[in-house]
């Protein structure tokens, strides 16, 4: 079969691959539909992972079931299924309560298993004609419709995007009435926007600097921040206090409660150096939330941070060790969680609000092209919503055309 390889850092290309091969009898082998590019390929990509060429990438997938093995009971050949990107057994001690992003039988290296990345087992990623799946029966989400209908956009963000913005909402315990504030305006900042306004958000301000992606959360009803105008965290706090003082709310002492109840980070450990864009700075968002989250608040960090980074700014960075302000947490008593989403938690529901016609992520969707088109589409990617970048917001590779 075709498949999207790993040629080295910023080098994809299309090769023969061998095709799949059932090695239990609980997995199946899908036919991929579409294959998602997500953010966090491109840390493999640019080469801040341990990822080594020849992998195979591509942990968003959907696609119909070719082969379905003799163990299977619920999945069925020509089945319509999007994968979670977690690999999880469904049986083991984390996944039996729910925390399938730290399955502990399908990584040798450690808890959770993930499809085609770095450090998240054997499992070969999805940007290929074919894939096989584990535990097929658990980790298969079954679809309505047929492939390419008016939902296919909507549901390959069932994979990884749309879950993993709506567990970062519950990690920032977003809930009625609720102020955010998220970082990141990619992928998962676009969904973590939706997720709040799902869960009842008041307001919700999102920060980047890339026009296009903050339009498109203009477009949810958030607050688009652009950094490169100054402060952040400024700007939130000043939006914030010219609307307390609107409502007449404050009284004496209680500006100290200017900021937001909730923050999400959805950059990770590259994000830029607000005072020099061109540097990264691992601790900025961090740092950032720690200012704007509000005594007794909570912090959901999404965006990945590695324990292993080739190209971190430090030797502490590239060890993963970073200076985080715990003190300024502490005294504000802010809960702070971190962590992959588990996708099963959330999917079958969110995949009913897509049926439903109450929520349309595929909107995101901005490019659906074939795996030759690839290479270019990941260098694209990379800008980040800026320059020849600035459209790229989500693609989805179409392996079977
Ligand atoms: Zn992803
Ligand atoms: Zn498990």
């Amino acid at each position: 079969m075709k498949a999207l390889v790993f040629a080295g850092i910023r080098k994809m290309e299309v090769r023969e691959v061998p095709d799949p091969v059932m090695d239990q009898e609980t997995d199946a082998i899908i036919r991929v539909t579409s294959a998602a590019i997500c953010g966090s390929d491109l840390h493999m990509y640019e080469g801040r992972t341990s990822a080594t060429p020849g992998m195979v990438f591509g942990h968003e997938i959907m696609g119909v079931v070719q082969q379905a093995g003799k163990a299977t009971q619920l999945v069925k050949e020509g089945d319509r299924v999007c994968l979670p990107f977690n690999v999880s057994c469904g049986m083991c001690f984390n996944c039996t309560r729910g925390f399938v992003n730290a399955c502990l039988t399908t990584n040798p290296k450690g808890p959770g298993g993930g499809y085609g990345y770095a450090d998240l087992g054997p499992h070969r990623g999805g940007q290929a004609e074919l894939v096989r799946v584990p535990f097929a029966d658990f980790n298969c989400l079954k679809l309505p419709g047929t492939p390419g209908d008016d939902f296919e956009d909507d549901f390959i963000t069932l994979a990884d995007i749309f879950p993993t913005g709506y567990h970062s909402a519950i990690m920032a315990n977003v809930h009625p009435g609720a102020t955010v504030a998220i970082y990141g305006a990619g992928p998962v900042g676009y969904m973590a926007a939706l997720s709040s306004f799902l869960l009842g958000a008041s307001a919700v301000y999102v920060v980047d600097r890339s026009g296009t992606r903050l339009r498109m959360v203009q477009e949810l009803g958030a607050v688009p921040i652009n950094f490169e105008h100054g402060d952040p965290v400024q700007q939130i706090l000043k939006l914030r206090k010219e609307n307390q003082l609107l409502q007449g709310r404050l009284r004496p002492g209680e500006e100290k409660l200017q900021g937001v109840l909730c923050g999400i980070d959805a950059v990770g450990y590259q994000s830029l150096d607000r005072g020099d864009p061109s540097h990264e700075k691992p601790t900025q968002v961090l740092e950032d939330l720690a200012q704007v989250v509000c005594a007794t608040g909570s912090i959901g960090l999404i965006g990945v941070y590695f324990s292993g980074d080739p190209g971190g700014v430090d030797q502490k960075a590239k060890e993963g060790v970073f200076n985080y302000p715990l003190g300024m947490l502490w005294e504000k008593g802010i809960t702070v969680q971190t962590g992959q989403a588990p996708v099963k938690r959330y999917n079958a529901f969110l995949r009913d609000l897509i049926i439903q016609g109450r929520v349309k992520p595929g909107k995101l969707v901005s490019h659906r092209i074939a795996l030759e088109e690839a290479p270019q589409a990941y260098e694209r990617f990379l800008m980040r919503g800026t320059g020849e970048g600035a459209n790229f917001t989500k693609i989805v590779l179409k392996p079977n055309g």
